[in-house]
């Protein structure tokens, strides 16, 4: 056999011979191994060299699943780098306040008006460009960044939104991640009296992930969030494992219909069946339902005849930078003030 391949089998047999239940006493105990493997010459001729790949398979064979082992390849060093360098930068990025919020436009199906804005994070960066927060709010909840961006990002939103016509309200998503530290409500409370906003005008945004893990703390958590007077919408919904027993479990204010089901909405029958549940749903427990993606004006029509509440999406604007924000809304009182 050739390196490799008694590398792999040797690797196999300590993983499983690792795996054996230990009797210890009345309790049996497993403990488990992973294992990353490089060979010379494949994978470097050097000890150092060979050395570091090996941590690089066993890092990915890790982030697989324990008891498993992953074989170095090339592509491996330059994505872990790639990771660690934006990781380094997203610090730098945040003690040099270069994140910006841009904020989408949330309105009635009925009437048009805005109801409310979807803070979203961008990040210029100096040489990638606009990094989007798919890309690094992952890594930001990796490494625990995501809870002082997270309280920047509340800060933020809700000092802009102070500065908005009574009505509108503004919408934050918030990071399972930050429910696991204990900051989460006073952070909130002193986003809110810093900026003098009512907090009936913020709404926070999770996803079902949230009810997922340590669920009785989070779940508390919420409630107590709720308490102050704010509203809390579940975010992409349809996509998780049980969305429906969440609504059982916390009273949702507002129900995120997820943009997949709006994509396929005229292609995909089953897509149709789903909103119009959703939609009813909403309407039967006093949920508000919203459509997140509409891009087009049949989705728009379809939408306001399964009775969704309101919408979201390209068709009536992209998210926007302050400075457009600002100009929409002086439009919209102006037009108000005409009529
Ligand atoms: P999300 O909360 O589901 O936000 C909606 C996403 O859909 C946004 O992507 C928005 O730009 C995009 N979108 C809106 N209308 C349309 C449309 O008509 N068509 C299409 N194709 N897309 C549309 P974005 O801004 O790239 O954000 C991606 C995700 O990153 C968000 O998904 C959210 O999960 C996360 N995110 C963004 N900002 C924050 C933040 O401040 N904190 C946390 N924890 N997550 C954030
Ligand atoms: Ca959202
Ligand atoms: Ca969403």
């Amino acid at each position: 056999p050739t390196g490799l391949e008694s590398a792999r089998t040797l690797a196999q047999a300590v993983i499983d011979a690792i795996g054996q239940p230990i009797h210890l006493g009345s309790q049996v105990v497993t403990i488990g191994a992973t294992v990353g493997i490089a060979v010379a010459p494949e994978h470097g001729l050097e000890v150092d060299i060979l050395h570091r790949h090996a941590d690089l398979a066993l890092y990915r064979a890790k982030a697989a699943g324990r008891n498993s082992f992953k074989v170095y390849t090339a592509g491996m060093d330059e994505a872990l780098e790639n990771r660690n360098k934006l990781e380094f930068d997203m610090h730098l990025a945040h003690r040099k306040e270069e994140f910006r919020l841009h904020y989408q436009p949330v309105v009635g199906m009925a009437d048009g008006q805005v109801r409310a804005f979807e803070a979203l994070m961008r990040w210029p960066h100096p040489t990638r460009g606009m990094v989007s927060p798919a890309e690094f709010i992952p890594i930001a909840e990796e490494t625990g960044l995501i809870i002082p961006i997270g309280e920047w990002v509340l800060r933020e939103a809700c000092r802009e939104a102070a500065t908005w016509p009574g009505e509108i309200k503004v919408a934050v998503n918030l990071s399972p991640v930050q429910f696991r530290q204990q900051g989460l409500v006073p952070t909130v409370v002193s986003a809110l009296v810093n900026a003098r906003l009512d907090p009936r005008r913020l709404e926070l945004e999770i996803t079902e992930s949230v009810l997922l893990a340590d669920s009785d703390a989070n779940l508390a958590v919420l409630h107590q969030l709720r308490d102050l007077g704010l509203r809390i919408a579940m975010d992409d919904f349809g996509t998780g494992y049980s969305s429906l027993s969440y609504l059982r479990t916390f009273p949702f204010d507002k129900i995120k219909i997820d943009q997949s089901f709006v994509r396929e909405l005229g292609v995909n029958r089953h897509c149709a069946a789903i909103v119009r549940a959703v939609a009813g749903l909403g309407a039967d427990l006093g949920i508000t339902t919203v459509a997140e993606g509409v891009e087009t004006t049949e989705q728009r029509d379809h939408l306001r005849l399964e009775g969704c509440d309101e919408m979201q999406g390209y068709l009536f604007s992209r998210p926007l930078p302050v400075t457009a924000l600002r100009k929409l809304i002086a439009e919209t009182e102006q037009a108000a003030q005409a009529a």
